[in-house]
């Protein structure tokens, strides 16, 4: 495994849309790993490939209930209520915005075998956060959709 740099805001990677998964073998799967070990490393709860470089629809997720790998993620639904909350980035250091998304989404995506899997998450920070590395997979950070942002001093 390796710790990878993380891209800023401003990498022209992170405006890219990535591109899907075709064949999930050792190199995607040690993408997975060095995902992972970079967001921990970080302490983030979400990491999407682009932000380390990567234009590939690739995401990992640990919203404190262990760790989630998804390839090719698709929002299939998003529906309830628009929620408001805080978001940060680790591309975006400094920075917290609020940012409206709706509350619930069923996502479909492929696990590191390949296997179909989906998530269903409802009005939650796991919601939220789907919403945020799936939109990294498409070039949108999250200050392009933020309102009241504020810089914070760490
Ligand atoms: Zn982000």
């Amino acid at each position: 495994m390796a710790l990878m740099e993380i891209k800023k805001i401003g990498d022209i990677v992170l405006k890219q849309k990535a591109e899907p998964v075709e064949v999930i073998d050792s190199e995607i799967r040690h993408l997975l790993d060095d995902m992972a070990e970079t967001m921990y490393k970080a302490e983030g709860v979400g990491l999407a490939a682009p932000q380390i470089g990567i234009s590939k629809r690739v995401i990992v997720i640990d919203t404190g209930e262990g760790l989630i790998e998804l390839i090719n993620p698709e929002i299939i639904r998003a529906e309830g209520e628009m929620m408001t909350d805080v978001e940060g980035c680790l591309s975006v250091p400094g920075i917290t915005g609020e940012v409206e998304r709706p509350s619930n989404v069923n996502v479909r995506f492929l696990n590191r075998r390949g296997k179909r899997q989906r998530i269903i998450a409802k009005g939650n920070l796991l919601a939220r956060c789907l919403q945020h590395e799936i939109d990294h997979l498409d070039g949108v950070l999250f200050v392009d959709k933020a309102k009241n942002m504020t810089k914070v001093t760490r």
